[in-house]
């Protein structure tokens, strides 16, 4: 058998590396934030230090819905937009998001901030929208505080020119509970005239560059005005992952209301999601620089376009380089993935004739590129699960992620390296490198074509590096040897400059879902790379055996080392405080308490404090839906259980109609209702005004709901059942968003919790 019937001479192999890493580290780099803009900058520019004035305002203490700081964050918002010349009101309302399915119903009291700047022509509407409420026990500096300060700097620009269209600040209340004040605002503006386009902020972390996740659909004419936007990251795949992920936005409610546009988040550092340490001391003004660059340029644009037109054109593909976005027409995906595969297919036939491969060993080299891929995204699960064993107070309450990640992402990388060579090494002798690298190749390509037709959207990083590499394979299979290395080297271009940022940016979801997909990621890169590879580093016949294991092996122990500095980097003391989950149940009916954790106990200290479970505990905590909860007992307290006055109760038609007012006893913000099951039926529900969807039993209760912000005297419940000559019991629960009612706690010194709330519930037969 010959061998590198394609390949470069080795030099221009070795050049050929090092120009590749330059330009994977250059597009890697590209995606690091900018430095903040001082706030002497220009009135028409984007300031992050302007804008982060906000926040010193508003993102001190946690603002949940009901509590004072929320109040004083909204007079804040209502004062800065009057003071720019917007026309600001607050839009109080009761927010539902109807689940959609059995289970409890969520609604809330909202108070959208909501200011106009009208266009002196307009077309349509720029909608600039971000959340000012947070989770309990979170000031959310940046869950959504970087959102807010990017809407209130951009529209501080904005309202210093001339515009075409309107431009609507929305500040969304509720969006914790159940995206509440978005539903409230796009259920009053339904029916609107004119084109809507929306700008919606979000954040599940503290750093990194802001991704735009999603777009609604067609897209065409969205990516036209994005194309202006400077730093801006997008890529079709992100929607699908998103989907994947347990998150949500208000941007659902804007997209089902027919609006247009862009849900973008701060998506690294998610150690500090939802927690006290989501605060200015940990928000990165870089990345509220770039978010906030990119969306003032981005509304700027929208702001004088024609917006009626934005609705047409068709549905493109699209991904961000360092020199702008890179789109096709969606149409296209399926095409050029099958075309991939044809593209990748021709030198295997080229080589078979120059009787450089056979295609079983092809075959076989293409299930070898497959268990690469495998095998280096498990071994970077394998890796990071490894550290939580060792340590599982490490990761945070809410993502499961470690405050210093670095150190394990660069170990999960050299993870997957390792088994690359350990696997690709000792087959190169056997198969041959040709064999081995257009196998490769052609896995990758079938790869390709599986992703285009089941997960549309997610094809376009496997397929475009594919397609060029192999293209470039191709093309030097016909040039003498010294000079092949150009169209194999400019062929791996496109991998470094798509592949690169995608193994980095890989890592921003987190280490446990991330870490496995930037190490598969990276075994791609290294699979298309083999060509240039095997020429750098040409095969030594004669070498023995074991001297092949010495790179991966290597590559392992570099791993380990560095999964065991991961470990001393992330020690408790060496990090901000360790984070604690603990929330307090009272039955006020028995007096008796509990502590109890959505997620297991992770240290010593809350073991002691949650022996049981973790299981469902449908009837002490009816909020979760049957969520597995960790618990075990805690002192009573005489906590006041919350109050139901029936105020009118009559039976007509074999229906019973009831009206209830439920309210706190202890000014808690949170209020539930829920009917036994095995009773009497609920037809039909009102609570605060607003008929709510009833979907039929969900474990043991046949119907249910919470509502946030309620007023002191509570809120009325309009019930009609069907009694059915059975009895109606219900259970009532009120949740106030601290510790404050719950009994002392005294958590190790350097420990905060996480989401601390008392829930207190009692059952009422009627
Ligand atoms: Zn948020």
């Amino acid at each position: 058998m010959t061998s590198g019937w394609r390949a470069p001479v080795r030099p221009v192999a070795l050049l050929g590396v090092a120009v590749l890493l330059a330009v994977g580290l250059a597009s890697v780099l590209a995606l690091v934030p900018p430095a903040p803009v001082p706030a002497d900058a220009p009135e028409g520019a984007f300031s992050a230090e302007r804008a982060i004035r906000h926040l010193d305002r508003i993102a001190e203490a946690p603002r949940p819905p009901g509590s004072a700081a929320h109040a004083e964050a909204r007079d804040h918002l209502v004062e800065r937009l009057r003071s720019w010349g917007l026309a600001t009101e607050v839009q109080q309302d009761v927010g539902l998001t109807d689940r959609g399915a059995p289970g409890t119903q969520r609604l809330a009291a909202v108070a959208n901030v909501v200011g106009t700047l009208p266009g002196s022509a307009p077309t349509g509407t720029v909608l600039l929208a971000a959340h000012y409420d947070t989770v309990a026990g979170s000031p959310g500096a940046g869950d959504d505080g970087v959102g807010v300060a990017t809407v209130l700097e951009t529209a501080r620009a904005l309202s210093a020119v001339d515009r075409r269209n309107d431009v609507v600040v929305l500040l969304t209340d509720g969006e914790e509970d159940g995206l509440l004040g978005a539903e409230a605002f796009v259920r009053t503006r339904a029916g609107a005239p004119g084109t809507t386009v929306v700008l919606n902020h979000e954040a599940r972390g503290v750093t990194g560059p802001p991704v735009t996740f999603r777009m609604t659909s067609p897209n065409d004419g969205l990516l036209d005005a994005l194309s202006s936007a400077p730093g801006v990251l997008v890529d079709s795949g992100s929607e699908a992952v998103f989907e994947a992920l347990p998150n949500d936005s208000d941007f659902r409610h804007f997209d089902a209301a027919g609006m247009h546009g862009y849900d973008t988040a701060l998506v690294a550092g998610g150690a500090y999601y939802h927690s006290p340490l989501d605060d200015l001391e940990h928000l990165d003004a870089g990345s509220l620089q770039q978010m906030g660059r990119a969306s003032l340029a981005l509304a700027r644009d929208l702001a004088d376009r024609d917006l009626t037109s934005l609705p047409d054109g068709g549905e493109d593909l699209v991904t961000a380089l360092p020199s702008g976005l890179l789109r096709y027409p969606a149409s296209w995906e399926v095409p050029l993935a099958a075309g991939t595969v044809a593209v990748a297919v021709a030198p295997v036939v080229v080589a078979r004739r120059r009787r450089a491969l056979t295609l079983p060993r092809t075959a076989l080299a293409a299930g070898a590129a497959a268990v690469v891929v495998v095998v280096a995204g498990l071994a970077g699960y394998a890796l990071w699960q490894a550290a939580l064993a060792i340590d599982p107070g490490q990761a945070s309450a809410v993502v499961g992620e470690p405050y210093r990640p670095v150190p394990y992402q660069v170990a999960v990388l050299l993870a997957a390296l390792a088994v690359a060579l350990a696997v690709l090494g000792p087959l190169r002798r056997r198969l041959g490198p040709d064999a081995l690298a257009t196998g490769s190749a052609v896995l990758l390509a079938a790869c390709g074509v599986l992703l285009a037709v089941a997960l549309p959207g997610t094809s376009m990083t496997l397929v475009l590096p594919t397609l060029a590499a192999s293209l470039g394979a191709l093309v030097a299979a016909v040039l003498p040897a010294r000079w092949r290395g150009i169209p194999v080297v400019a062929g791996l271009v496109p991998a470094a400059v798509l592949l690169a940022p995608a193994v980095w940016t890989g890592f921003d979801v987190g280490l446990g879902v991330g870490g496995p997909a930037s190490a598969a990621l990276l075994a791609v890169l290294l699979l298309l790379a083999l060509p240039v590879a095997d020429a750098a580093w040409p095969a030594r016949p004669g070498v023995p055996r074991r001297r092949l294991l010495l790179p991966p092996g290597l590559a392992l122990v570099l791993a380990v080392s560095l999964t065991a500095s991961g470990l001393v980097l992330n020690r408790e003391g060496a990090t901000p405080p360790r984070q604690e989950s603990l929330r307090y149940a009272l039955d006020a009916d028995t007096g008796e308490g509990r502590w109890i954790s959505l997620r297991p106990p992770s240290s010593r200290w809350s073991r002691t404090l949650l022996p049981d479970g973790p299981e469902p505990l449908r009837q002490a905590m009816p909020w979760t839906d049957g969520d597995r909860i960790a618990h075990g007992p805690a002192a009573g307290t005489d906590l006041p259980g919350p109050d139901l006055e029936v105020l009118g109760d009559r039976t007509g038609d074999g229906v019973r109609e009831l009206t209830l007012r439920l309210s706190s006893r202890r000014a808690a913000p949170g209020l539930g209702l829920w009917v036994a099951a095995g009773g009497a039926t609920v037809r039909e529900a009102v609570v605060a005004g607003r008929r709510v969807p009833v979907h039929g039993p969900s474990g043991p209760w046949d119907f249910g709901f919470q509502f946030t912000g309620a007023a002191p005297d509570g809120v009325v419940v309009r019930l009609a059942v069907d009694p059915g000559g059975r009895p109606l019991t219900v259970r009532i629960a009120d949740r106030s968003d601290d510790l404050t009612d719950a009994p002392r706690l005294d958590p190790p010194a350097g420990r905060v919790l996480v989401t601390p709330q008392v829930f207190v519930s009692r059952a009422v037969a009627l």
